[in-house]
């Protein structure tokens, strides 16, 4: 059999059992079965027994373990079994918890998974990647992934970039017609299209020939093993802290036990005072509150129409200070409707086009030839510029798939945003003719001559200042306007040189309406402190009339024009990009620029793109946003967020929710470090003051792995609150655990222990050491739990506030029937470590837990106080 590069297309269709309509449901079914789906081996999540395993690999569990051997030695051996149940117990949830966040956000990437267009049963349809089987036709343009092998059978300029497979990232041109030669490698066989490259310029056709592991990158296996997601920078600067902690924790824990051992106490109850305190200290559920919350974070942006791809982003997202955004779509409705023609000097309205006008008629015929959008039975579908040229076709009644089926394009330059023109060859009454629309600037300089209703002639000076005019005042009304030339070839194929000497003769100008809340999106923006940045390849006039409208461009804020800052130098731009806040005519390149611009002033910057041409820009911005409805496969790839709207107002959404899970997390850890900070303190000031050890390993070991852990995730699920967004953005340099974060920490672990042993003294004197260790655990246990409350928000609770986070008085209400069991409970009374209590005893207890709620709110109102000062 021949290589499928050395058939021709047709053979290649022939071979495979395709028309040009492509396959049938039934020939789908029929190549699942022969050649596979378009899977490449999945990588092996982690079996949930190896993760219940690792459970075991923390600090803390060694410490308890030696807890449970002291224990079993001092004969408590049903502390000893506590402790071993409580250690399993945490193991299971903490595999239960890991392996929920995991499948979350599987189902997350699921969401962002690629796509391709096939034809089959001739329609064209869009559907995921991994359903592309061998026999389809696959349809390619700018910026799409190629889902799997295929032979090219149509191919209009059509170039692609082959990095993944060749290492080459110089694109290479593609071709139809077959190579005869035998053994061609992969990287020269350009009439074939590989799996895992992609489109960087042109569209084309071709059958699928080998899908899955069959695939060219699916055999190279060691590719397949996709990297497994890294830690976030939060997760790290935790862990490291962790880490730290331990070390301290150890260092703290052998001076409490040499001092207990030089007071004259035995060994083994010194050991007891050292491992409660190491216990208590221990932060065990601070990473996997992190996960967690990032977790359930980044399900609630992605039912807001934000998806995230790479999960460190949504701790950026919360210190965005600079949204670069594309206007047409996001900011507009990218509902583009015609309202003037202008023809030979003479500009008129949509109503009044005259099809028996010469020029008219050209003017509308060229933008049915010279577009892609086509009518399917119940929308339009296309680019929303084409849309409008085919809706301004219909007013005329014609139909653009009679008129392009009556004169058939013979070769074309598809539109990209570098060029700004889109260019089409097609043969009228015997000539080979071409039609250009695109940018007027860009046509401007490309015509010689100009058409009027008295002929062509040469172009002259008063011809480009009277086009230029009505340019500026349509632009000026917020109008797109595309400009229109043509000129006869002898050339049947089109080359660049095809769009000089153009005669101009015409413009269209198309309203592309605001979207309702851009207005509002871009006034929420400007009070976070966030600056909004409008980046389009639209005209300077037009764009600067549109960002006036939603409120971008200010008194005194600049617009720019891409050229006008080429030759910028670095130290130059980034002296201009704070007076600037529209740049029209960008191309890819100047999006780089302008974002490292704002990174070097120290600014955290989002940006958007759609292109394949983007996919730079976007990786270099801090939060790279990738158009869901229509952004390239590429430039979706390149993104760390997607938007499954395309809208503007989405973007202000995330940020307020990466605002608000940042907040979340850092308040959950808050909420675990100062009630570990509270128990340090008790055990410590006992061994310092000559006290007995005021908790059991149990006691610290019940807080800290089953009462804590509830009220921190309901921290971590705190809806935005709107105070979120009159804030200035975060400074991103700054670490979660600073100063400030530090001295609330130990403020309000002392309130906590504060209390902790005021029931301890009173206990003690009321009935011994074991009343007083019982009095002491629950004060401990009740106040941390009703500290959740303290820790939701860093200000003071309002009644609007009180109640906006049901799951914090869900949580407190679970951790008191777990408390309230364990103290009223006679057989767990004795598993630990309990003594019974009066009821005047436990009303001490709930009095007494109060005290931190009161005392941190009150805390809030001063401190607001002053701060309004
Ligand atoms: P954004 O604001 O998202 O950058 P844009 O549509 O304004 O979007 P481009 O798509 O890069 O930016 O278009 C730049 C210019 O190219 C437009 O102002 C218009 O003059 C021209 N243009 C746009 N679409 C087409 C098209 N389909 N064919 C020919 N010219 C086009």
């Amino acid at each position: 059999m021949k290589n499928f590069y050395q058939m021709s297309p047709e053979e290649t269709k022939v071979y495979f059992k395709v028309q040009d309509v492509g396959l049938t449901k039934e020939q789908v079914r029929e190549s699942i079965e022969k050649h596979g789906e378009n899977k490449l081996e999945e990588v092996k999540s982690v079996h949930p027994m190896v993760v219940f395993l690792s459970q075991f690999k923390d600090f803390l569990v060694w410490i308890l373990l030696v807890a449970a051997i002291v224990s079993a030695v001092m004969g408590k051996l049903e502390s000893t079994l506590v402790i071993i149940a409580v250690l399993i117990l945490n193991a299971i949830l903490g595999t239960v918890q890991h392996v929920k966040a995991e499948q979350s956000l599987k189902s997350l990437k699921a969401l962002s998974s690629p796509s391709a267009k096939v034809m089959r049963e001739g329609q064209i349809m869009e559907i995921p990647s991994a359903e592309v089987v061998v026999g389809d036709i696959l349809i390619v343009d700018a910026g799409d992934f190629i889902a799997a092998d295929g032979r090219l059978i149509e191919s209009s300029s059509l170039q692609l970039n082959e990095s993944a497979l060749t290492g080459e990232s110089v694109s290479v041109d593609k071709m139809i017609e077959p190579i005869h030669k035998e053994h061609v490698a992969l990287g020269d066989q350009v009439n074939m299209l590989f799996s895992s490259s992609y489109v960087t310029y042109g569209r084309g056709k071709a059958v699928i020939t080998a899908v899955g592991t069959q695939s060219e990158i699916g055999r190279i296996a060691t590719l397949l093993k996709s990297a497994k997601e890294k830690s976030t920078p939060l997760q790290r600067n935790l862990d490291q802290f962790g880490k730290k902690l331990a070390l301290f924790i150890i260092m703290i824990s052998a001076l409490v036990f040499g001092l207990s051992m030089y007071r004259g106490t035995g060994v083994m109850d010194s050991m007891m005072f050292a491992i409660s305190l190491a216990v208590a200290a221990i932060p065990e559920a601070l990473s996997s509150i992190v996960t967690i919350v990032l977790a359930l974070g980044t399900r609630k942006l992605a039912d807001q129409n934000a998806i995230i791809r790479k999960l460190h982003s949504v701790e950026s997202l919360g210190s965005v200070s600079i949204i670069c955004s594309d206007k047409t779509g996001t900011l507009t409705q990218n509902k583009m409707k015609v309202q003037h023609i202008y023809t030979d000097g003479e500009l008129v309205d949509v109503a009044a086009i005259d099809k028996e006008d010469k020029l008219h008629y050209k003017l509308v015929m060229a933008g049915l030839l010279c577009s892609d959008a086509v009518t399917t039975e119940d929308k339009r579908i296309g680019d929303p510029t084409e849309i409008a040229l085919v809706d301004l076709g219909e007013n005329l009644h014609l139909d653009e798939l009679v008129v392009r089926e009556s004169i058939p394009r013979l070769s074309e330059l598809p539109f990209d945003s570098d060029r700004k023109l889109m260019t089409t060859l097609q043969h009228i009454d015997g000539e080979a003719i071409v039609f250009t629309k695109g940018a007027i600037d860009v046509l401007l300089k490309r015509s010689k001559f100009i058409e009027t209703k008295d002929g062509v002639r040469p172009i002259e000076e008063a011809d480009i200042i009277a086009y230029e005019k009505i340019n500026h005042s349509l632009s000026d009304q917020g109008l797109r306007v595309l400009a229109f030339a043509w000129r006869k070839v002898d050339e049947s194929t089109l080359t660049l040189e095809h769009e000089d000497e153009m005669i101009l003769f015409g413009l269209v100008a198309m309203m592309d309406p605001p979207r309702e809340e851009s207005a509002a999106a871009v006034e929420d923006c400007i009070k976070a402190g966030i600056k909004p940045i409008m980046i389009t390849g639209d005209h300077k006039i037009t764009a600067s009339a549109i960002a006036r409208q939603i409120g971008i461009l200010r008194d005194g804020d600049m617009a720019y024009e891409g050229a006008e800052i080429e030759d910028l130098t670095e130290a130059e731009l980034i002296q201009l990009v704070p007076s600037v806040s529209v740049y029209a005519r960008v191309s890819p390149e100047h999006k780089i620029r302008i974002v490292s611009a704002w990174q070097s002033l120290g600014h955290i910057v989002a940006m958007t793109g759609d292109g394949v041409n983007d996919a730079p820009a976007l990786k270099q911005a801090d939060i790279g946003i990738a158009m869901g409805i229509t952004g390239t496969e590429v430039a979706k790839d390149a993104a760390s967020m997607v938007l499954t709207d395309d809208n503007f107002s989405t973007i202000v959404k995330a940020i307020n929710n990466g605002r608000s899970i940042y907040d979340n997390i850092k308040n959950a850890v808050k909420f675990l470090l100062s009630g570990n900070t509270a128990g340090i303190l008790a055990v410590l000031y006992a061994s310092v003051v000559g006290l007995q050890a005021p908790f059991a390993p149990v006691h610290l070991l019940f807080i800290n792995l089953l009462t804590d852990s509830l009220p921190a995730i309901a921290i971590g699920v705190e809806p935005a609150h709107g105070q979120l967004m009159k804030r200035k953005p975060r400074d991103a340099s700054k670490p979660i655990l600073d100063r400030a974060f530090g001295i609330e920490v130990l403020l309000e672990g002392i309130v906590i222990a504060t209390v902790t042993m005021t029931a301890y003294y009173l206990g003690l004197n009321q009935g011994g050491h074991g009343v007083a260790m019982t009095m002491a655990f629950a004060t401990l246990s009740l106040s941390r739990l009703v500290h959740g409350i303290n820790c939701r928000m860093d200000e003071p609770l309002t009644f609007k506030t009180l109640f906006m986070n049901p799951f914090t008085y869900l949580a407190l209400i679970l951790g008191i029937v777990l408390l309230g069991s364990v103290l009223l409970l006679k057989p767990l009374q004795g598993i630990f470590e309990i003594s019974p209590l009066s009821i005047s005893q436990l009303t001490s207890i709930g009095i007494l837990s109060l005290v931190p709620l009161v005392v941190v709110q009150l805390g809030k109102h001063v401190q607001k106080s002053l701060l309004h000062k």
